[in-house]
């Protein structure tokens, strides 16, 4: 594929590839490597048969050399991509778009690992990579900090000392703005309208979950923080926490280290359920009666309807509420539990195209006595990298 646009997603083990053709921006090939850094590493290309194991150990490097040798070997890819998109998680205050990346970029990336230390690094690692595998060809920074750099002060202010922020830059900086402003621009055509008029509330639910407010085309609130563990119930990540319970439980023998693991990994859904942090796993351990992971599912929908309801206070009007993610996409139990708790605010569900999750219904999931539309819709972040990277580099010429 000549002139295709290669996407780089380095995850703290994993690495997700995607190949676009650059006029078209369709997606010609993926590939997944995954337990990275670890004896069993492997990398998967499903337009290749089959899995094929990686040296005890790989690195994001090796895995990426391995895969982009396998997708030239297979033609797949022919010749150096004509332009590398990356997704960085942390821009900080730095980035309020995408960027060309440079050795000042670089910099100022390297200065966000402080504030991102498990995924800045690794984003890092893509790019000097790609650096050295495709000399000469332009790599762009994709945040998923810079969506929500429209926050105002109101939204993003924690309301400790101001020198916090002023100093150290300790605010509220959200994530999965990539995903968000998908979901902007796929609801806003799907309602025939203009990005910059429509306002939504879009619910990102994957293993890692976060909700914004859209305000005419602007994010106007989020949930997630100074790091992406603020806000709705996740997989294993336990969300919003009374910050008391860090001197209670040090007064219970859980070191600090500990507590940052313990709600991180061991928390959210995985720490309530005592089972998996998989919402499909969860919902048939709980059709079977297992209580704890019923209960685990309620926690899940209840934060998720406040948060809903927290979301109206930054809009003047709702154009549609937008589920999105594994679970957003693929779990009508999570949906309807989430919407059973706001009748009072007027939403409600058709349970026939729920059940379908919109599929035949333009993403539409809502009932004609809902007071605002519910949308499903699939979200696309390597498109939107691939979509930046042409932007910024003009490689569809
Ligand atoms: P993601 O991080 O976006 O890949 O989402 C992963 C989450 O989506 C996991 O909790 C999966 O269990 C969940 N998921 C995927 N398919 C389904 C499904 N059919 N029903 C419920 N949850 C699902």
């Amino acid at each position: 594929m000549e002139n295709a646009i290669l996407v780089v997603n380095c995850g703290s083990s994993t690495l997700k590839l995607a190949l676009f053709d650059s006029h078209s921006l369709r997606c010609t090939a993926t590939g997944l490597a995954e337990r990275l850094n670890h004896d069993d590493a492997v990398a998967r290309i499903p337009e290749l048969e089959g899995d094929f194991p990686l040296p005890a150990g790989a690195t994001h490097r090796e895995a990426l050399e391995a895969m982009t040798k396998a997708l030239t070997d297979s033609g797949l890819l022919s010749g150096p991509p004509a332009a590398i998109g990356h997704r960085v998680v942390h821009g900080g205050e730095n980035f309020r778009e995408a960027a060309l990346i440079d050795d000042q970029v670089l910099e100022a990336i390297e200065h966000c690992a402080g504030l991102a230390p498990l995924h800045n690094p690794v984003n890092l690692s893509g790019i000097n990579s790609t650096r050295s595998l495709f000399p000469g060809v332009p790599n762009v920074a994709v945040f998923d900090t810079a969506y929500h750099q429209t926050l105002p002060p109101k939204a993003y202010l924690y309301a400790v000392p101001y020198s916090y922020y002023r100093d150290w830059g300790v605010r509220r900086y959200g994530f999965h703005g990539i995903s968000h402003s998908f979901m902007l621009t796929e609801a806003a055509r799907r309602l025939g309208k203009t990005p910059a008029t429509t306002s939504i509330i879009s619910a990102h639910l994957g293993n890692g979950c976060s909700i914004a407010a859209i305000r005419d085309g602007l994010s106007a609130d989020t949930s997630m923080g100074l790091t992406p563990l603020e806000g709705l119930v996740m997989g294993s990540r336990s969300g919003d926490i009374d910050p008391g319970l860090f001197d209670y439980l040090k007064s219970r023998g859980i070191a600090q280290d500990q507590l940052h693991h313990v709600l991180n990994h061991e928390s959210g859904l995985l720490g309530l359920s005592g089972q998996t942090n998989d919402m499909r796993t969860l919902c048939d351990l709980a059709e079977h009666g297992h209580e704890p992971s019923r209960i685990a599912i309620e926690v899940f929908c209840f934060r998720l309807a406040r948060y809903i309801g927290a979301m109206m206070a930054s809009l003047h009007h709702l154009d549609a509420l937008v589920f999105t993610g594994g679970i957003g996409e693929n779990s009508s139990r999570v949906r309807e539990q989430t919407l059973d708790n706001l009748k009072l605010l007027g939403f409600d569900l058709d349970q026939e195209l729920n059940r379908y999750g919109g599929e035949y219904s333009g993403g539409h999931i809502e009932s004609p006595e809902s007071r605002f539309p519910v949308l499903v819709i699939p979200t696309n972040e390597e498109l939107v990298i691939a979509r930046e990277a042409v932007r910024l580099t003009s490689a569809s010429n």
